[in-house]
């Protein structure tokens, strides 16, 4: 198969996980997860989510540019998959590939959704969104830092990211 076909498969398969894959969870669920991690372990229990974000997203990365032929097409693919996914619209505002630094938005993230918080929250989904640009750009470490948060009251998620 071509890998033009190939890509275009990816773009019209529906995002429903096999039973061997993965199951679904509710947006409230994983607020519980994340509200007994900060009961227990405070804001270690929001780096723990962080961490927990960064191989998902390397893997995610990998698999997608495995099929994609341009980092444009390794973009766009992220974006509708996890739109398809239903973790949220996401929206590359910029992205400068020389100094690998720019800046992300996402509509109703999932982490974000059934959440209520003073300053910005989604841990799990920056570090996710880190551990992808870290692949994309073949760096150790993309630094990424929520700077407005849907859950404290912003119209959506803002994340800007950079090489330290
Ligand atoms: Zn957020």
């Amino acid at each position: 198969m071509a890998l033009r076909q190939v890509f275009e498969g990816i773009l019209h398969e529906p995002e429903v996980f096999s039973k061997d894959e993965g199951f679904e969870f509710r947006f409230e669920t994983f607020q519980d997860l994340k509200t007994s991690l900060v009961r227990i372990f405070g804001t270690a229990g929001r780096a723990i989510l962080y961490d927990a974000g960064i191989e998902p997203g390397r893997r995610s990365c990998r698999r997608i540019m495995a099929v994609a032929r341009t980092k444009e097409e390794v973009l766009r693919l992220l974006v509708v998959k996890k739109n398809r996914q239903n973790w949220g619209d996401l929206v590359i505002d910029e992205m400068d590939l020389k100094t690998k630094s720019g800046r992300i938005s996402m509509s109703n993230c999932f982490e974000a959704r059934e959440a209520d918080s003073r300053g910005p929250s989604c841990d799990f989904i920056r570090g996710y969104l880190g551990g992808f640009l870290s692949e994309f750009f073949g760096e150790e470490k993309v630094m990424m830092r929520e700077e407005s948060c849907k859950a404290d009251g912003a119209s959506k998620c803002t994340f800007v990211f950079g090489i330290v």
